[in-house]
């Protein structure tokens, strides 16, 4: 997979992109991720990116030029699956969602600033919209991380043993287990002995009647879906 991210801060993205799994799956060749710093598509001396608002009101919103520069340069070096924008009022993302894209082969995400982004970008360009929740980032960075994030980790050969991805939370609609590791007691407060009893019918039993009750109590949506 390939995923190339538009933004004016690709500096963001060194935490998240350079450590743990993300970077192993790069060093693997699973995946490559390309920022693209907007400012060197800008034909203005000061690699200014935003303007002032038609109709007035507060807040910039980020030009379609240069937008429109770089996406058009990238898909005349490749097909796309899909030009997402980051918005606080696009799909929610989702664990089906992130099933869905990780199948595809290059991606485009298009961070927003300011007020957001020239509607027209939204109409001609993007093919797709997506928020990582119902709350307001200063940035959409912070968004194509955690998109990116959760890509990458279902890339078949990036997560050491391949079933785990499988088993975490609203795969099949449920969330995970409770899970524990050494000491067996600490302080008094057990492992429950089912796990500590090798009998791994039991063990698979116990963990999805946990998951179920769990989903019940916290996330009860999941199981009407
Ligand atoms: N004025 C806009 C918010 C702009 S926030 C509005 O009210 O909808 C600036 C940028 O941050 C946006 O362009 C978007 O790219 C990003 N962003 C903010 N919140 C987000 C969210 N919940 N999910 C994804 N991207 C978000």
């Amino acid at each position: 997979m390939r995923i190339d991210i538009i933004t004016i801060f690709p500096e963001i993205f060194e935490g998240p992109f350079n450590h743990s799994i993300v970077k192993r799956a790069q060093e693997k060749g699973l995946v490559e991720i390309y920022l693209h710093q907007l400012r060197d598509y800008t034909s203005d001396k000061h690699h200014k990116v935003d303007d002032y608002a038609f109709s007035g009101g507060a807040g910039m919103v980020m030009m379609i030029e240069p937008v429109a520069r770089v996406i058009e340069k990238l898909k005349s070096e490749r097909a796309y699956d899909e030009i997402i924008y980051t918005s606080p009022d696009g799909e929610l993302f989702d664990q089906p969602l992130a099933n869905h894209l990780s199948t595809y082969e290059n991606l485009i995400i298009l961070c927003g600033h300011y007020k957001g982004i020239d509607e027209r970008i939204r109409e001609h360009f993007i093919t797709k919209e997506i928020s990582i929740g119902n709350y307001v980032l200063s940035g959409g960075e912070l968004a194509a991380a955690v998109i990116t994030d959760s890509l990458v980790r279902l890339l078949p050969g990036v997560l050491g043993n391949e079933v785990s991805a499988l088993t975490d939370s609203f795969q099949n609609n449920l969330v995970s287990p409770p899970v524990y590791t050494r000491p067996r007691d600490f302080r008094g407060w057990k492992v429950p002995d089912i796990l500590l009893s090798g009998n791994e019918r039991l063990i698979e039993e116990w963990k999805f009647e946990q998951s179920v009750k769990r989903t019940q109590k916290r996330r009860p949506g999941l199981l009407e879906e």
